[in-house]
């Protein structure tokens, strides 16, 4: 079978290694003049930059990792990405399990008891899925600093403020609810492509279509007493880990492993139409046909790419309404560390990300520097620059390196009303991206997305698939 996918960021690159390695003839099409998208880290002025601050999530056991297992013959060195701290006059530990919150010194006591005992309260009773972090907290009369807390925490769990991050998604992000309870609310009820059958082969349908019809409230009371048990015990972000060599490193591993494909850069393409069961997709350079399209550059751009395909088509004024957020990374490099540890911090006051990446590999930085990288969420630059220059008293026109990034993290941030697209839109035109699946986050959500397109594909073909390699 002929596929094209088009895009070369994370999600296109994992696509086109599986099929290619399950026998299709694969064409990568991508507009810019290098494979990657946001997987991707450059040189500038002798320091080895990625595209954004990054930990890669689930590497014990999540779509990632499978995916690679599975069809990667080179895989890439991670190194445990450490502790999340939080900065007030000095660092402290992110409070997760019901331990630590009780314990913590960043908010204050009453606050530590009202957040837990609401927690379990949560967990006990259950919640609806439109149920904001904000709806949450706004009751519980707590003081600034741990409102802000939940503000910042938010912002970099969803890419949106607490008033559109969904309680779910925090949740999740902490480790409370397994990331996979998840999916049928959202799917469920954007009625996409509500496909029972291909989900049921990876996770258990009986289960899981229970939980669809009895809605988020009742099955997370049905669950409850394990949820609970995971706050009061084990609750972590999960196995995290940062790639040797830069983020780059996972891309140059999938393309290093492909076999039946082939990448072109240079080729954005503009337009695709269907005649039959044959795709025509457009470049300036060239017309390719294709049986099959995979589609891994944003969903938002799909009214303006695709025509005349109308299963497609007839989610337009959706894909039209997928919101996402900008970031700003600055990327200092210089003979002093601000970060001498293995880990990140986050920022309340003004919602920063920050790290030294060469903490975790010294050759991204020359010898005797260091490189330290900071994310901001729908921030300026010049106020992202200033906070900096408050925060850790340096001139950052003096640093030996400063390279600025503007960057859209995800394809869609995991907000209330958020339209997640469903990865097979038709039987032989599928999306897969951060768009496309609302589990964890970035590169872990792009794997989720190609998973779920790799179960589809194979249910949708599996009577005449070519023989495996
Ligand atoms: C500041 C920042 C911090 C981040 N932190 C983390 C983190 O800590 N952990 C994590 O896992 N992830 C993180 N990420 C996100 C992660 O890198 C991305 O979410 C993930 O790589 C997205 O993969 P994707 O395939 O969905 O999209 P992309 O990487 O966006 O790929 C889409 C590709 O499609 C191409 N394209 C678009 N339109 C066309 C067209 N018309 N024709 C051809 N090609 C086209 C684009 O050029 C791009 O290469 C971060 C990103 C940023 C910017």
């Amino acid at each position: 079978m002929k596929i094209i996918v088009v895009g070369g960021g994370t999600s296109g690159i994992l696509s086109a290694l599986a099929l290619g390695k399950e026998g299709h003839e694969v064409l990568v099409l991508e507009k810019n003049d290098k494979i990657g998208g946001l997987c991707r880290s450059e040189t500038i002025d002798g320091y080895t930059v990625d595209i954004g601050v990054h930990a890669i999530t689930m590497l014990n056991n999540g779509p990632l990792t499978r995916l690679l297992d599975k069809y990667s013959q080179y895989l890439p060195n991670f190194k445990p990405y450490g502790e999340y701290y939080i900065r007030t006059d000095q660092l402290h530990k992110i409070p997760v399990s019901m331990h630590e919150w009780m314990t913590t010194a960043v908010i204050p006591h009453k606050d530590k008891l009202l957040v837990t005992s609401k927690i379990i309260d949560l967990m006990t009773v259950g919640f609806d899925k439109e149920a904001s972090v904000c709806d949450i907290v706004k009751d519980l009369n707590l003081s600034e600093p741990t409102l802000e807390f939940f503000d910042t925490f938010s912002y970099f769990l969803s890419g949106e403020g607490m008033d559109k991050t969904p309680l779910w998604r925090l949740f999740t992000g902490a480790g409370y609810i397994p990331e996979d309870d998840i999916i049928p609310f959202i799917y469920n009820d954007l009625r996409i492509n509500p496909l029972r059958k291909s989900i049921s082969k990876k996770f258990d349908s009986g289960r899981l279509w229970n939980m669809v019809d009895d809605g988020l409230l009742k099955s997370i009371k049905n669950k409850s007493k394990k949820y609970i048990t995971k706050f009061m015990g084990e609750a972590r972000f999960g196995s995290q880990g940062y790639p040797m060599g830069g983020v780059q490193s996972i891309c140059n591993c999938v393309c290093n492993s492909m076999i039946n494909t082939t990448l072109k850069t240079n080729e954005e393409v503009l337009k695709i139409t269907q005649e039959e069961n044959t795709y025509y997709v457009y470049t300036k350079n060239d017309i390719y046909k294709a049986d099959v399209i995979i589609y891994s550059a944003p969903a938002v751009t799909i009214p303006n790419v695709v025509k005349n395909v109308e299963e497609v088509n007839s989610y337009n004024e959706k894909f039209k309404n997928i919101k996402f957020s900008e970031s700003t990374t600055i990327w200092v490099g210089d003979e002093e560390n601000y970060f001498p540890y293995i880990g990140s911090e986050v920022w309340v006051d003004y919602p920063c990300w920050a790290t030294t990446t060469s903490n975790y590999d010294p050759w991204l930085a020359p010898k005797g520097k260091h490189l330290m990288g900071f994310s901001f969420v729908n921030s300026k630059e010049e106020d992202a620059i200033i906070s900096i220059e408050n925060k850790l008293n340096i001139n950052l026109d003096k640093v030996d390196m400063l390279h600025i990034q503007k960057t859209i993290p995800e394809h869609a941030s995991c907000a209330i009303d958020q339209f997640f697209v469903y990865p097979k839109v038709k039987n032989n035109f599928y999306v897969v991206g951060t768009d496309s699946d609302p589990r964890s986050m970035g590169v872990t959500r792009a794997s989720y997305s190609v998973e779920m397109m790799l179960s589809e594909f194979k249910n949708t073909y599996q009577n005449n698939l070519p023989p495996k390699l």
